[in-house]
């Protein structure tokens, strides 16, 4: 048939390429730990990039080299990011919160040649150095610290042109954070990456535009800072990059740079509503915050909720780019009563185009979507994994590109999902599954609870039954009884714990969640009473 359309390759360039041209004068904004402020915008992002591309091939970097930050979120971050996978390297965040033999583990594997780190980290860099197998070239990207960024890059032309190539190519290198074995590597690509950016800007997920002003509270060494970076310069979005996430620095970001959006993980929403209480400080300009990466206790929501902030709760995970549902208002919302969209807002929202979900028992048999039944959850969708990196075990999917996504979750006739458990952390009593996060979340809602987990302990005769650990709020008092009463108004009476214990803090993982596995080993002897 004659006649056709364009092949305009999906390459992440072409997003840094927008930005310069369409909104080059819009602010990129950072804020170092020594405390200096920096502005630049995507002009002057993609322009850096350009001369660090060409560094990089001074150093003889490769197109499939791997180049590993190690590094909180900065400007001269998203320049690396932009300037090796321009340059046609894979981009490598490393977590620099993760343990040792970790972190030795996935540089090695990874095979970088190349490490942008803050100085924060010099102290993990020099300690690691003698065992990172592959690394050539050490770059800091403050200047204080011996051969830094900016003398890096700074003799370099302006002038580059991005490597071209087809659109399934790797681009980005990201280890999940996970809690058992090795972490294991998901490569993104650059297809991969722009369908999933395209889709971010939309109201279905952080609905940004011109206007938008994004402050992400998530670091970009998690799931790529949750896509924000590359869903940014398509809607020419002001960002606001901070080394710490310290509640009062985050409130003067936010007055003094106008930001309109933010998203995060609970733990650092629950430091800074505890901020906002004590310093009466407000939200100044904030309209919407995404919270992701561990289910949002109703409370956190109902505290947006009041001072007139949309909460979008999104689930997704590394392996999913990250975005694999959100809670964007229904078409129903106007109709819809304070409690009930609260109550729509404590689910994880629906999929956006381009996510397929679908629940399964143990033998693998499809459930109904009929908000009743909970099964393993799985998806499939072109941002979705497809195989680890380097992984010789075969494919990361099933049958039919459905992957595993280790949630237990509800399907909603209305397409709402709701993640009920980690499939690991559900605590099985009598045959009956208790879900732990809705009893953290109902915990965390008793006025003294600043934070709770559930685990399962050995029960002789129901197999396992909920300890409730708990953190108390400080300068609150709080008993077990006032707790068990909270709860008894909120979840069904066999899922009250049968013990509630008051702890100093909970241990939690290097992206913020709780770290179960920990709390299930420290606890795997508790005697119950009840037990006895
Ligand atoms: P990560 O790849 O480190 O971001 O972890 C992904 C996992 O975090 C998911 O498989 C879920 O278990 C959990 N998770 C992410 N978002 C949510 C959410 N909104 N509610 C409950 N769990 C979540």
């Amino acid at each position: 048939m004659l006649g056709g359309m364009q092949d305009w390759p999906l390459r992440i360039m072409r997003l840094l390429d927008h930005a310069e041209r369409e909104h080059g004068s819009r602010e990129i904004v950072s804020h170092y730990a020594a405390g200096e402020r920096v502005r630049s915008n995507w002009a002057g992002i993609a322009r850096d990039a350009r001369k660090l591309a060409n560094a990089l091939e001074r150093l003889g970097i490769r197109k499939g080299d791997r180049v590993a930050t190690l590094a909180m979120n900065n400007g001269r971050h998203l320049v690396t990011w932009y300037g090796t996978i321009g340059m046609g390297g894979v981009l490598h965040t490393i977590n620099p919160r993760l343990f040792d033999d970790q972190l030795v583990y996935i540089a090695n594997h990874a095979e970088d040649r190349v490490l942008f780190y803050d100085a924060a980290f010099a102290p993990l860099v020099d300690r690691l150095k003698a065992q990172f197998k592959t690394i050539e070239h050490y770059v800091c990207f403050d200047p204080a610290e011996g051969q830094g960024f900016e003398d890096l890059i700074a003799a370099e032309s302006e002038d580059y042109v991005w490597v071209e190539g087809n659109e399934r190519e790797p681009a980005m290198l990201c280890y999940t954070s996970g809690t058992t074995g090795n972490p294991k590597g998901v490569l993104y690509e650059h297809r991969s990456t722009v369908l999933h950016a395209m889709t971010e800007i939309s109201p279905a997920i952080f609905n940004l535009s011109a206007s938008s002003v994004c402050l992400p509270i998530v670091p970009m060494f998690h799931a790529a800072a949750w896509g924000l970076p590359f869903a940014a310069p398509i809607a020419g979005v002001k960002l606001v990059f901070s080394a710490d996430y310290t509640p009062q620095l985050m409130c003067d970001l936010m007055r003094e740079e106008g930001v309109t959006h933010s998203a995060g993980v609970p733990t650092v929403w629950l430091a800074m509503i505890s901020h906002l209480e004590t310093s009466g400080e407000d939200l100044a300009n904030l309209q919407g915050v995404t919270i992701g990466g561990s289910a949002a206790p109703r409370a956190m929501i109902e505290y947006f909720v009041e001072r007139g902030v949309m909460v979008s709760h999104a689930w997704g995970m590394t392996e999913m780019s990250p975005i694999g549902t959100s809670g964007a208002p229904p078409w129903n919302w106007e109709g819809m009563s304070k409690i009930e969209r609260v109550d729509y807002m404590c689910r994880q929202g629906r999929v956006p185009f381009g996510v397929e979900l679908r629940i399964v028992d143990d033998e693998g048999k499809v459930l109904p979507r009929d908000g009743k039944a909970s099964g393993r959850l799985q998806a499939r969708g072109p941002w979705v994994i497809e195989r680890y990196f380097q992984d010789e075990s075969g494919p990361a999917t099933g049958a039919e590109g459905w992957f595993d996504t280790g949630d237990v979750a509800i399907l909603h006739p209305d397409g709402v999902m709701q993640i009920t458990d980690r499939s690991k952390d559900v605590i099985k009593s009598g045959g009956e599954w208790i879900s732990s996060i809705e009893l953290e979340n109902a915990a965390v809602g008793c006025p003294g609870v600043a934070e709770a987990a559930a685990v399962g302990v050995y029960h002789p005769k129901w197999d396992e039954r909920p300890l409730l650990l708990v953190v108390k709020r400080e300068g609150v008092d709080v008993t077990p009884e006032a707790i068990l009463e909270h709860l008894s108004g909120c979840v069904a009476r066999w899922w009250l714990p049968d013990e509630i214990l008051f702890v100093d803090s909970l241990p939690h993982t290097a992206t913020g969640k709780l770290l179960k596995t920990a709390l299930r080993d420290q606890y795997k002897d508790y005697r119950l009473a009840s037990a006895a």
